[in-house]
């Protein structure tokens, strides 16, 4: 029987998998209560979870044949209690009596788990009965072939589930993961999840009947600009929102996607998916989930698990600055929603829409997402933002992009730089880096550098540290960070297996000590220090936000070092029009920045230096290199039929058609404008 095409309703899909999984799982051995479908996800709820230890492999060939995650817990008492106290008391007994105490367990797990390891937190929670433990080496803990794992769920009878303790302390990562642990939040998402439960293993009418669907995309915001992302994927069955963005200084009626055309309705969308944490895809969820707008949403936010924990911290900065009502948001109120999902991992979001991401290699948790519509009917992938560098000898933070898509008819692609062939890379950026950072040294002046607080300013810093450990700077040239970039650095060592092979290792061997604290000092939020640095004489280097001059810390650099001709600002990102950084950029020697409440006017006499090969974005050269790799895979599952280009100006988007034209033999290349639909097929 295919387990795919569902036949009739979410519960008769729940009847058949549960015959399934109770013709290999014997229900009274493991004392299982009850099976429900969460999301995409199949929960088994156990009154003796350590009885699962035996069966583990079962319930890996089970997931396998389902195409189905399977997840145990044991029942949440205080529901069950408000229906039925009698069955409640009952169902705490024999939990009772089937799992070690938390003293007890803890002191197994201890004997369980080498000291290497480096538990740093055991964390009981009652409500699903999981304990949640937190080391500096999780791969340790889970031990050989999940040896260790399984030991602690049969020796305890608590279901472990064990996570990275960030090398470098970050509160944003333990906010987040407290969060999670709150009995509200838990009762919030499993009602969510079977909302969407309900919705998506429902029989897809048209899928069962063999019909033809169409698959249409409508251009929200992004399209012929670089800003407010956003995407429509529609077919017979689903409306799925591909990332949710603002345009950073643009006008308030052009700030947001175009929500406000007939045929869009936010209570119709049944996900909205995101490719990475940046405010230009993901910005407008402070919009749409404030209350504010006219409709509000109602569904799952689906990312990966960094971009989760950035959005956050850039959402939260964001908002700090931004003095627009409607954009002020409980943050708790999206992190509720988001489902996380790793590279590789294929879920159903809707009836007849099944998602990948793959890694973008543009930022930590990047993804491009691949949509595979109606089992092989049609496939659909948008590249978010990417890089696909795969030259640089100079270690990069992130590997290149990797569209291993097993099939494809239709690429919605970013051309940020699709524009003529850039010569620089990032070889060349970090030698030039080099470079100015001796030279300030010998004068004994400042190199200020504007950086986004995710992404560049973690590239920077990784450039930094290999110029040093190479000698090619001197050692005693202090690196000040300010903004919120060393907690986003701290985020990205808890996600090593994100990072390139490079970063990864230094992350295992040196934890914490990555970054020198003598060397990189993070001075966010202590003004006192900064004005010492800036009154301090000898070189120093201050990458600090935001990365375009429209606000941050940046500012008081300006205004203190602003007037020192030995000073230099180096650009190190893109800087959008209308922003302070493209006036400088663009040869405006006199800014008008708020110095203390006050719009102050400043003169700058500083050099001015641009380096070109930082870019988080693939150059021209990458966008064909990616083009021409896919197009290689035909045959191969891979036919490049529609190309669709966004997130560019008019003339790059223009120029990478043209180029595709030529190049690729594809039905049709379109660059629609915005509110444009186009129709796949
Ligand atoms: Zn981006
Ligand atoms: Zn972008």
């Amino acid at each position: 029987m295919n387990m795919n095409i569902r036949a009739g309703t979410a519960r008769d899909y729940l009847e058949s998998i549960s015959k399934e999984i109770y013709s290999e799982l014997p229900r009274d051995i493991l004392n299982i209560v009850d099976l429900d479908l969460f999301g995409a996800e199949v929960v088994i709820y156990t009154l003796s979870p350590g009885k699962f230890a035996d069966y583990y492999d079962k319930i890996r060939e089970l997931a396998k044949k389902l195409k189905k995650r399977i997840t145990i817990r044991t029942p949440n008492l205080e529901e069950i209690a408000k229906k039925n106290e009698e069955e409640a008391k009952r169902f705490e007994e024999v939990i009772n009596k089937n799992r070690k105490p938390p003293e007890e367990a803890k002191k197994i797990i201890k004997k369980i788990i080498p000291e290497e390891a480096g538990i740093k937190k055991i964390v009981f929670d009652n409500t699903s009965g999981k304990v949640y433990i937190e080391a500096v080496k999780p791969g340790v803990v889970i031990g050989k072939g999940h040896a260790n794992k399984i030991r602690i769920l049969k020796e305890t009878g608590w279901i472990p589930e064990i996570k990275r303790y960030p090398p470098i302390p970050s509160p944003i990562i333990w906010t987040i993961r407290e969060f999670y642990m709150r009995d509200e939040v838990d009762n919030f998402r499993t009602r969510m999840l079977k909302r969407i439960a309900m919705k998506i293993n429902i029989q897809s009418t048209w899928m069962i009947k063999g019909q033809k669907t169409w698959v249409r995309i409508t251009s929200l915001g992004g399209y012929q600009e670089v800003g407010r992302n956003c995407h429509l994927l529609t077919t017979k069955e689903s409306r799925v929102l591909v990332d949710c963005g603002i345009s950073l200084g643009a006008p308030p009626q052009e700030m947001f996607p175009d929500f406000k055309i007939p045929e869009f309705n936010l209570e119709e969308i049944d996900a909205i998916v995101l490719t990475h944490a940046h405010l230009d895809h993901t910005g407008a969820l402070l919009y749409i989930l404030s209350g504010h707008s006219e409709y509000t949403y109602d569904g799952p936010i689906y990312c990966t698990e960094p971009t989760r924990d950035l959005l956050y911290l850039l959402l939260k900065d964001y908002m700090s600055l931004s003095r627009d009502f409607y954009l002020q948001v409980k943050l708790e109120d999206i992190l509720k929603r988001i489902i996380t999902v790793d590279y590789g991992t294929t879920l159903d979001i809707t009836p007849d829409i099944r998602m990948t991401f793959y890694n973008a290699g543009h930022i930590l948790g990047s993804a491009m997402v691949h949509f595979h519509i109606g089992e092989g009917f049609y496939n659909v992938a948008f590249t978010g933002d990417f890089k696909y560098d795969k030259r640089s000898r100079v270690p990069r933070l992130l590997p290149p992009a990797d569209p291993a898509f097993p099939r494809l008819e239709a690429l919605v692609m970013e051309a940020t730089y699709g524009g003529k062939r850039d010569t620089a890379s990032f070889d060349d950026a970090v030698n030039r880096l080099g470079d100015i950072i001796r030279n300030a040294y010998r004068k004994k002046a400042k190199v200020i550098i504007p950086a986004f607080t995710v992404g560049r300013s973690q590239d920077v810093m990784f450039a930094i540290r290999y110029l040093r450990d190479h000698k090619l700077i001197p050692e005693d040239i202090p690196i000040y960070i300010d903004g919120s970039i060393w907690e986003a650095t701290a985020i990205h060592t808890s996600y090593p297996e994100y990072l390139s092979k490079y970063v990864r290792d230094l992350i295992y061997e040196e934890g914490e000590k990555i970054f020198d604290k003598n060397v990189f000092i993070d001075v966010h939020k202590d003004k006192d220090k900064r004005l010492e640095i800036v009154s301090e004489h000898g070189p120093a280097v201050i990458i600090t936000t935001s990365g375009m001059i429209n606000g941050g810390p940046i500012f008081e650099y300006l205004y203190y070092l602003g007037q020192d001709e030995n000073n230099v600002l180096v650009f190190v990102g893109y800087q959008a029009e209308g922003t302070i950084g493209r006036r400088i950029q663009d040869g405006a020697r006199t800014i008008m920045i708020p110095i203390d409440g006050r719009n102050t006017l400043v003169e700058l006499k500083l050099d001015i230096e641009t380096v070109e090969g930082f870019s988080g974005h693939a150059y021209r050269d990458q966008l064909e290199n990616f083009l021409l790799d896919l197009n290689a895979r035909r045959g191969q599952g891979i036919k490049l039929q529609n190309i669709v280009v966004h997130h560019g100006e008019p003339k790059k988007i223009e120029s990478m058609a043209r180029w595709i034209e030529r190049n690729i033999r594809a039905k049709s290349i379109r660059t629609p404008n915005n509110l444009e639909t186009v129709r796949l097929i």
